[in-house]
């Protein structure tokens, strides 16, 4: 059995290789995503910008920095024991909306990273990673509710929030979003308070 590093780097490869999409042609370098492979929490945003492009990393601007300190402020973890990655694996240019030809050539390594990591809580960063799980709905109005989805014959807690740069831009999102990630904290809080590691525990709930 080979291990999920291994498994998750193959998969890293694979994106780095695949040349079939205008943005994958057209990139600095793709941005397959990073952390814990054994991470509890798996964070999705939606797609890289300027400065994972130029990286290879994912969230590392200042949406990135903002999701960072919340990660540590609020949650308590650090940025090394979750998994962060992306819808899309490659920077569309001046950061424009995914195309949906886009989310579907990207959809079976995201769909591999989690069978992989086999997370717990899947945070949404936004509505296109929403929407992989909890179709039609609109953020608004389910953000902060976390949801039992069966996904690939996984249990997973999907727990929807606004996209950390929608919080940059608006003060009562930036509200809503510390609100979101303190209700986070309360659904890992039993495996904080507990003194293990939620990255050891086999069951958070
Ligand atoms: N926004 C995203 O959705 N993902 C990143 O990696 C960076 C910014």
């Amino acid at each position: 059995m080979i291990d999920k590093q291994t498994q998750l780097d193959q998969i890293a490869t694979e994106i780095k290789n695949f040349k079939d999409l205008e943005i994958a042609r057209k990139c600095t370098q793709s941005v397959p995503g990073e952390g814990n492979p054994d991470a509890r929490i798996m964070f999705i945003g939606e797609a890289p910008g300027f400065n994972e492009d130029r990286q290879g990393r994912p969230f590392i601007g200042q949406a990135g920095k903002l999701l960072e300190k919340v990660i540590q402020e609020n949650l308590g973890m650090q940025r090394q024991d979750v998994y962060i990655t992306n819808i899309v694996k490659f920077r569309p240019p001046e950061n424009r909306d995914p195309l949906p030809e886009e989310i579907e050539a990207c959809k079976g390594w995201l769909d591999k990273q989690i069978q992989i990591i086999k997370p717990q809580i899947i945070t949404t960063l936004g509505r296109y990673s929403m929407s992989k799980f909890i179709p039609n709905v609109t953020i608004s109005r389910v953000h902060g509710q976390p949801r039992n989805v069966n996904f690939l014959d996984q249990k997973v807690i999907v727990f929807p929030m606004y996209h950390p740069a929608a919080a940059l831009r608006a003060g009562d999102v930036m509200k809503e979003f510390i609100n979101d990630f303190d209700k986070l904290k309360r659904l890992i809080q039993p495996v904080i308070s507990s003194g293990e590691s939620p990255l050891t525990q086999q069951s958070l709930f």
